[in-house]
């Protein structure tokens, strides 16, 4: 509550001294205002011997001068009613002090021997805020549990979070939650704080969160000793080893503490238990996939079936997690999120895991790759690696049968503009050569863009040896070997295949 720090004497503002007078002048009127009412079940009531006391004021209730003196000695909130009504009775405010309220500045009146907290809550006993400062003392030494409301002080000898108490708490919150008590949302992370006098939760969602202390604002207008009894802070989390899709968890000890002391808000608590949660679970290495708040447990293949994107993602992906030990946790539900998130642990086992030792060999250290683009360059790697395994290897070709061998094994990599690059058209002078050629590029690609190279002649012969190319660049093994001597024969070459 507030500190309290004199400010020393200021020249009164008429605005603030008219109302601290009316107010003097409510309390002078009815002393009742200050007395709150029991909704517990206190054996007798504490406040029946100060307001007695109170009451038997009646008698110098005229003279400001005796006020000020009964507002010197014996209990204090009658020295704080005492005090405050002598200003009502002297129709003046000698001076008003100021001090700091959090958000604000409070002046009040110094009169008597009163300690300014309970000067201040009787001078604002209208203000639900201010009110219970003249209450803590009491409360405190009675165990008494009282809630300020807009109307007035109720009193509990336990916690009991009247309805209305709450109402008016949430109203000045920034949440709209629901009949429920929630905002609605489940997912990413949840605040959950129960209120156990009244069995009832409060849930915000980690998107409607705010930059505000739920907690502090529900105690802000309680007067307790014990305040936080009534109150389990949890944050319901995605991240679990094991089945079951939510788990609410304790907030640790230390990011609690700071919640309490409202030096972290709803927004800042909630991450703070999900960084934590995530990286317990990173630590203890048991396999777990949560995905878009939602925790799959060690269900591998539920969850492989919602993951997105290309089969060679989703096979690398599964079959790095297959392992059994890797915890993963994305926002999204993109294989390539997941395999980003595994990149700078696992990239060799990721390029492993769709492609061969020797492609893991020949791609080198890619952990400093970007994983979509190295994932491609390993399948293309590891798929030509795999055509040109199966094809027989000459060493003796002539120009015709080399050109042809050459281009089918690019072709069949599936890389036109490879082949297209790979193609000098302006070395190749000779006919058979150059028309070959074009009947590779056709076989290919549906891009013409180079055709105006050729002459008709060659085009139409490239369109007849276009069906040789084409199985030059289907086969495999021995009748690759075929198709290449067909090609041969096809183009008119008298060269001969090697035996
Ligand atoms: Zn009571
Ligand atoms: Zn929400």
């Amino acid at each position: 509550m507030a500190k309290v720090r004199f400010r020393g004497a200021k020249h009164s503002p008429k605005k603030l001294e008219k109302d601290i007078l009316e107010r003097s002048k409510d309390l002078w009127e009815d002393p009742e205002l200050l007395r709150p009412v029991c909704i517990g079940s206190c054996r007798r009531c504490h406040f029946d011997k100060p307001f007695k006391k109170i009451h038997s004021l009646d008698r110098i209730k005229d003279d400001a001068d005796k006020l000020v003196k009964a507002a010197s000695r014996g209990d204090n909130m009658v020295r704080a009613y005492a005090a405050t009504i002598s200003l009502y009775v002297s129709g003046k405010i000698p001076y008003l002090a100021t001090a700091r309220f959090p958000g604000e500045e409070v002046s009040f009146a110094v009169r008597g021997k009163v300690g300014q907290d309970k000067l201040i809550g009787a001078q604002y006993y209208d203000d639900p805020n201010k009110r219970p400062l003249l209450y803590m003392e009491l409360a405190k030494k009675r165990r008494l549990c009282l809630y300020s409301l807009e109307e007035g002080m109720l009193c509990s000898d336990k916690p009991k979070m009247p309805e209305e108490y709450l109402q008016e708490i949430m109203e000045e919150s920034p949440y709209n939650l629901g009949e429920d008590g929630s905002c609605g949302h489940e997912g990413k992370g949840t605040l959950i704080i129960h209120i156990q006098s009244r069995d009832e939760q409060l849930r915000v969602c980690r998107d409607c969160a705010e930059k505000t202390n739920l907690l502090h604002l529900l105690v802000s207008r309680i007067v307790s000793p014990q305040v936080m009894d009534d109150f389990q802070v949890r944050v319901e989390h995605p991240y679990k080893s094991g089945d079951g899709d939510i788990t609410e968890a304790q907030v640790p000890a230390e990011i609690l503490e700071r919640y309490k002391r409202n030096q972290i808000n709803d927004r800042e608590l909630i991450d703070a238990v999900l960084k934590e949660k995530k990286r317990n679970l990173k630590e203890c290495g048991s396999a777990v996939y949560v995905m878009e708040g939602r925790n799959y447990g060690c269900d591998l293949e539920s969850f492989m079936s919602d993951v997105r994107g290309s089969e060679e993602e989703k096979s690398a992906l599964q079959t790095v997690l297959s392992d059994g030990s890797i915890p993963l946790v994305m926002e999204g539900n993109r294989a390539s999120e997941a395999l980003q998130e595994l990149w700078s642990d696992y990239a060799t086992d990721i390029i492993l895991a769709i492609s061969s030792p020797e492609t893991v060999e020949a791609m080198g250290d890619v952990s400093r790759q970007n994983p979509g683009q190295a994932l491609q360059e390993a399948l293309f790697k590891e798929r030509s690696r795999k055509i040109l395994a199966n094809l027989p290897n000459y060493s003796r070709l002539g120009e015709i049968g080399s050109l042809a061998d050459r281009l089918a094994r690019i072709a069949k990599t599936g890389d036109a503009a490879t082949l297209r690059r790979d193609i000098e058209f302006k070395s190749l002078r000779d006919f058979k050569a150059r028309s070959v050629a074009l009947a590779f590029i056709k076989a290919s690609s549906t891009d013409d863009s180079s055709l105006w190279q050729f002459s008709k002649e060659e085009m139409e012969f490239a369109d007849y040896l276009l069906q040789f190319a084409a199985m030059m660049i289907e086969a495999e093994g021995d009748r690759y070997n075929d198709a290449l001597e067909a090609m041969l024969t096809a183009s008119g070459s008298a060269e001969k295949l090697p035996q």
